[in-house]
């Protein structure tokens, strides 16, 4: 290759170039301007698309409001009359935060999260800390965005508020039965039929949309066997208690691990509930589950883990048991003027507290895709270019969920004994090169929490328009 500066220029003078293999080492050069190269962005005005998106969830507001931002008309249409999310807490975490800021939701979200300094890894029978990740101030720090954590409805509301501000059309009790993608039209319950430039289906893990792409095949789901009971607790019992009262002290996130089960805990509603998730095995049809008898197995599943553990888990009064699945690996999520996004494309365990995560980067990635359009007759790239890049994202963060669910279920033996072994370095605050804690594991964190979901749509297009050359 034949240097830009000719064969007169120092070495050392010459603009760095990012290296095409994972590395951090140029992280310093991003300080100082003009030292990286830069990678061009979208130049044309936006074309105003008009687009439906079907689902009020988290990922269908999002998405809406990025794609707002971006200069388009976007009307959504949710099934449900009335909005809501079922569930407890939810971790936002700074890939999903450094985007919300942009999109202006910090300070919709400011009066309801909470900020937990560290996640703590404990050991199942004792609670002893096997691992540990410091959040405060090094995610901040590294990546610019504060880990989160909050409950759901705070979430939603945040996000319902910033989109109604907005001015952006949410059409309630709007189901949509059929779809025509080479049209862009909806059709819903009642029979009347909206058509658009695009239609983006955020639709959730049943989604109808994603049969439409898929032409009527089925998604098999990765049932890898386990089921979480979800619960919150009365943090005022919790601090009336000795025994349990400190681990409200210091906001955290705490997570329990062992054969086949681990619980996860932190603190919701700035402070005011104490959140669980708590994972254990279960191939049973959920048809069968019974509401009534939920608590009672739940207590039994942890019978003779950490008695601080099992104390607070006897403070839950009521609790609903949620199926845990993975979707597969989809080839495709674009058909016509038809996209899916969200868990609709890439459902996946908990274990990685991505899947929301996921629908955030999606609703910008998609956004930012749609940008370099300089005409209606680009859409088909715009959506093959986003689909490219998220299917890889959202694939791999399935990988790294179930693989989690490996890591923190190892029985007590050899394997498990490695593992915690290996954390040991990051419990005692010494330097280490690789951890089985994926959250502190330098490459993963790096990859998952470092990501750019606009800037490797740049990268994406500059190659697409480099390959059309040739
Ligand atoms: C136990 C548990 C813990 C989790 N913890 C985390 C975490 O800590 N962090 C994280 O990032 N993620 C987490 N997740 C994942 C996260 O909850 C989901 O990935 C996210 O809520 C998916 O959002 P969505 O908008 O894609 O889908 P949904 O939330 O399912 O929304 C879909 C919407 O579409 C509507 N809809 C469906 N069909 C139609 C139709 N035909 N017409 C009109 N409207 C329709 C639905 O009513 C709904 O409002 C967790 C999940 C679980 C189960």
């Amino acid at each position: 290759m034949v240097s830009r500066e000719g064969p007169g220029t120092v070495p050392s003078q010459r603009p760095l170039t990012m290296p095409t293999y994972p590395s951090n080492c140029l992280q310093f050069a991003k300080t100082i301007e003009g030292t990286l190269p830069t990678l061009p962005k979208p130049t044309s005005g936006s074309l105003g698309l008009n687009i439906l998106v079907v689902g009020a969830g988290l990922g269908g507001l999002v998405t809406a409001i990025a794609l707002t931002q971006a200069g388009h008309k976007a009307t959504i249409y949710e099934q449900t009359a009335v909005l809501g999310e079922v569930g407890a807490g939810i971790q936002i975490p700074s890939n999903s935060a450094r985007i919300l800021f942009k999109l202006g939701l910090e300070s919709y979200l400011k009066p309801y999260v909470t900020t937990p300094e560290s996640i703590s890894f404990r050991r199942w029978q004792n609670g002893k800390v096997i691992g540990k990740t410091r959040l405060i101030p090094d995610f901040v720090n590294n990546f610019h965005a504060p880990y989160y954590v909050v409950h759901r409805a705070d979430f939603h509301s945040a996000l319902y508020q910033k989109a109604q501000d907005m001015g952006i059309q949410i059409r309630l009790g709007a189901r949509v039965v059929d779809y025509d993608s080479a049209l862009g039209s909806i059709t819903l319950e009642d029979g009347t039929r909206y058509t658009g430039d695009l239609i983006v289906a955020v639709d959730g893990i049943k989604s109808v949309a994603r049969n439409v792409i898929l032409d009527g095949e089925k998604m098999l789901f990765r049932n890898p066997g386990f089921a979480a009971y979800r619960a919150v607790v009365d943090v005022n019992r919790m601090r009336n208690d000795p025994d349990v009262s400190w681990i409200l002290e210091r906001p955290g996130l705490n997570i329990w691990i062992g054969d086949s089960r681990h619980v996860m805990t932190y603190t919701i509603g700035a402070g005011k509930a104490f959140n669980m998730v708590l994972s254990h095995p279960d191939t049973s049809d959920p048809a069968t589950w019974d509401v009534q008898t939920a608590l009672q197995a739940m207590k039994i599943e942890f019978l003779g883990w950490d008695p601080v553990l099992t104390k607070i888990i006897g403070m839950v009064e009521k609790t609903i048991k949620w199926p845990l699945v993975s979707g597969s690996l989809l080839n495709r999520w674009t058909r016509g003027k038809l996209v899916i996004l969200g868990d609709a494309a890439h459902a996946m365990l908990p274990y990685m507290s991505q899947g929301a995560a996921m629908a955030v980067e999606d609703g910008v990635a998609l956004a930012r895709s749609l940008s370099y359009m300089q005409s209606q007759e680009q859409l088909t790239e715009a959506l093959a270019i986003f689909e490219k890049v998220r299917i890889l994202r959202a694939g791999q963060m399935q990988e790294a969920s179930l693989l989690n669910g490996q890591l923190w279920h190892f029985a007590d033996g050899p394997m498990q004994e490695a593992r915690d072994a290996a954390m040991e370095p990051e419990v005692e605050g010494l330097s280490f090169s690789h951890s089985p804690n994926q959250w502190s594991d330098p490459a993963t964190q790096m990859w998952c929490y470092g990501y750019e979901a606009e800037r490797e749509i740049d990268q994406a297009w500059a190659e697409w328009r480099g390959l059309r050359k040739e």
